[in-house]
């Protein structure tokens, strides 16, 4: 199975739901789906096969708070099942306003259907990951004594937020294979647009007998995209935000754009730590991965311009040597 040109996987960032400081209302929801699938419609027009992932970091928040307040009653459920809820929650939105916007544009009949699958992500339990948790989780503790009495119940890791209070930190265990990935190809293949690894993926492990087991960690979006891209063998990957690009220098007075880069470049660029853990960070780093794999564009831009950034006329492109 070679890379093909017209398959397409389409990375959506938070701001494809809910962007910054607005309210996470069932109205504001569907604004900024309809939104992302004008986007993802324009995409399909040009003849492009699409697969589309997406991240999920404020909702499995608001899962956890939920979860958090409502424990008295109602016994809190594992992370890895709050991880499949939000993937039911946002691949609903995607997936009925991609098929209604496909009707508004009279090209319903371009594609078989739009389907959103709950999507498995295996993780290794030799990770190193495992052994230094890093992702800031669910519900805020004021003082440190409630922090060291919930950690003590529940056997969380609970550290100091940089941005206030204490917080569950988990694992982010770097994902190596998607469980489910035979089906999304077969299902674009048929030409459906699938909606898949949503909040990067489920994590599981693989136990001694090829069982898997849910994990209480969780995946950064960007990596597991890129572990599908590859597994589909797409030609590109796009990672859509709210910045048209990964800048040198960021936020300096010599701040730079790069437009077009090539992976050893661009490897250097993330050696010298111009790319922010946590935002931009894992989205260079799944560019570089998608091309060392043999992928050949990896395009990181903004979600406004995402039908241009797929024709490669805006964002930063990157390229094998
Ligand atoms: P998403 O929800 O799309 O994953 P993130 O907030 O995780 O979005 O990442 C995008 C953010 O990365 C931008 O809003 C920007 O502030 C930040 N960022 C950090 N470093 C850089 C950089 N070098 N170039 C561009 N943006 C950067
Ligand atoms: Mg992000």
């Amino acid at each position: 199975m070679g890379r093909d040109d017209k398959y397409v996987l389409i990375a959506l960032g938070g701001n494809a739901f809910q962007t910054k400081g607005e309210v996470g209302t069932t109205e504001n929801y569907w604004k900024n789906a309809y939104r992302a699938a004008e986007t993802i419609v324009k995409v399909v027009k040009e003849g492009y096969r699409v697969a589309v992932t997406h991240g999920n970091g404020p909702q499995v928040g608001v899962i956890l708070e939920w979860m958090e307040r409502s424990k008295d009653r109602i016994p809190p459920l594992a992370m890895d099942i709050a991880g499949a809820m939000t993937q039911g929650w946002l691949g609903y939105l995607l997936m009925q306003s991609i098929y209604n916007t496909l009707i508004k544009e009279g090209i319903k009949d371009h594609v078989k259907g739009v389907v959103a699958i709950v999507n498995q992500v295996l993780v290794s339990k030799e990770d190193p990951a495992w052994q230094n948790p890093t992702k800031y989780v669910g519900s805020y503790y004021n003082t440190e004594e409630e922090a060291k009495k919930v950690a003590k119940e529940k056997g969380w890791v609970i550290k100091k937020d940089p941005r206030g209070g204490y917080r569950r930190v988990v694992p982010s265990p770097n994902p190596t294979e998607n469980i489910e990935v035979g089906a999304v190809r077969k299902l674009i293949d048929e030409g459906w647009i699938v909606i898949a690894s949503g909040g990067g993926g489920i994590p599981v492990i693989r136990e001694d007998d090829g069982t898997l087991k849910g994990v209480e960690a969780v995946i950064d979006k960007d990596l597991a995209g890129e572990v599908l891209a590859t597994n589909l063998q797409v030609g590109t990957f796009v990672i859509l935000t709210d910045v048209d690009g990964a800048y040198l220098n960021f936020r300096k007075p010599n701040q730079k754009k790069l437009d077009v880069v090539t992976v050893s470049e661009l490897e250097r660029y993330y050696d010298e730590g111009h790319f922010k853990a946590g935002s931009m960070g894992p989205k260079v780093l799944a560019a570089i991965r998608f091309i060392k794999h043999g992928g050949k564009r990896a395009i990181i831009g903004h979600l406004r311009d995402g039908y241009r950034v797929v024709k490669g006329e805006s964002g930063t492109i990157v390229v094998p040597d």
